[in-house]
């Protein structure tokens, strides 16, 4: 037996939170007596793919096949499901993304399998195989018990500290059966954001709101951001008035974030902003009134304006390095 775990490949390396589902799969193993094997798709360097080894893996199933380069939710899942099937695979684990989710529903109805998506603790097995996960965009937790077979598991970012061995993993090739039912839709043009971090992988965010007052005043929040080695976000409303870039949003109809530290600047917290930063491990909100509601969500508060703060903000953390 073993536990699979898609993992996604940006640049050529193990994403961050895909890092942290094989440190999840591979604890998952360790308590069930089995070994934790990884699935690649598309174009890696053996290399590259070896270092699932760092985080637990002992194998990696790399279908390097070019069709699957670009991500295909259909065909992705279509592959997973066959390597489950090869492995004897009872427990799947990925990153709770975009992609993990498509992929996690389409190969749960392959595989009869129940889908879990959110997870944030390990297995209890005491009798069962009861995991909790968030619900409620982060604001309460569903501790939730598998009876299938199979269970598909999507780890919430940066519910699981990554762990490194410093072994390296074996890579074997993995020639699935692709199907041309997979490969109907072709996606001819990806505008990636041109942003130097990606906000879903940032570990820092800063992110500002109306409170910045205009496009023009967000330097100060970029020198932060540099300070931190930060990526950075804003509201919604910022990014409709075209202050900032639209793949910066965040919230509940932007990007959900789960970074250890999210600054808030000029943010008031309006539920639907909270709904994407609640994973969030430590908020620090700096906002003029006092009264705003992002304060009651804040694990630390400066109220004050910000056009005051962020600079002596950064100019401490220069000189702290
Ligand atoms: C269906 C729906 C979906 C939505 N989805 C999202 C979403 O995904 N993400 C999102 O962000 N919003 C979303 N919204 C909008 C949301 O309701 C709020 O309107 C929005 O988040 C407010 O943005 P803001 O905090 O930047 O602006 P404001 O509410 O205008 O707040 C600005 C804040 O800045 C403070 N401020 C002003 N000047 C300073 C200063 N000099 N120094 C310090 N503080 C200052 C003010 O005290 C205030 O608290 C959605 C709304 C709806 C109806």
């Amino acid at each position: 037996m073993s536990v699979l775990v898609f993992v996604e490949i940006d640049n050529g390396s193990i994403k961050k939170s895909s890092q942290e589902a094989i440190t999840y799969g591979a604890e998952v193993a360790r308590m069930t007596n089995a070994t934790a094997t990884v699935l690649a798709l598309g174009a890696a360097d053996e290399s590259a793919l070896a270092q699932a080894g760092n985080f637990g893996a002992t194998k990696v199933l790399h279908a390097s096949d070019s069709k699957l380069t670009q991500e295909n939710n259909m065909a992705y899942a279509d592959v997973l499901a066959q390597a489950a099937l090869q492995e004897g695979s009872s427990v799947i684990v990925m990153a709770k993304t975009g992609l993990g989710d498509a992929v996690a529903a389409r190969a749960a109805a392959k595989l009869k399998a129940s889908v879990i998506s959110g997870v944030t603790s390990l297995p209890d097995l005491n009798g069962g195989f009861k995991v909790t996960r968030s619900i409620y965009t982060g604001k309460a937790f569903a501790s939730v018990d598998i009876r299938s077979e199979i269970k598909i598991l999507a780890i919430r970012k940066n519910a699981i500290e990554v762990t490194e061995s410093g072994n390296t993993a074996t890579v074997e090739p993995f020639y699935p059966t692709l199907k041309d039912a997979s490969f109907t839709a072709k996606v001819t043009d990806v505008e990636k954001s041109n942003a130097e971090l990606s906000l879903s992988e940032a570990d820092i965010i800063v992110s500002g709101g109306r409170g910045m007052k205009g496009p023009e005043n967000w330097q100060p929040l970029i020198d932060l951001a540099k300070a931190l080695g930060a990526a950075t976000g804003c509201s919604k409303p910022v990014s409709d008035l075209d202050w900032r870039p639209h793949h910066e949003h965040i919230g509940q109809t932007g990007i959900k974030v789960a970074p250890n530290l999210y600054i808030a600047c000029g943010i008031s917290g309006a539920i639907q902003h909270l709904a994407g930063v609640n994973g969030s491990k430590c908020i620090v909100v700096i906002n003029k009134d006092p009264e705003a509601p992002f304060f009651k969500a804040a694990d630390y508060g400066i109220v004050g304006d910000v056009f005051e703060v962020l600079p002596r903000l950064t100019k401490a953390i220069e000189n702290s390095k």
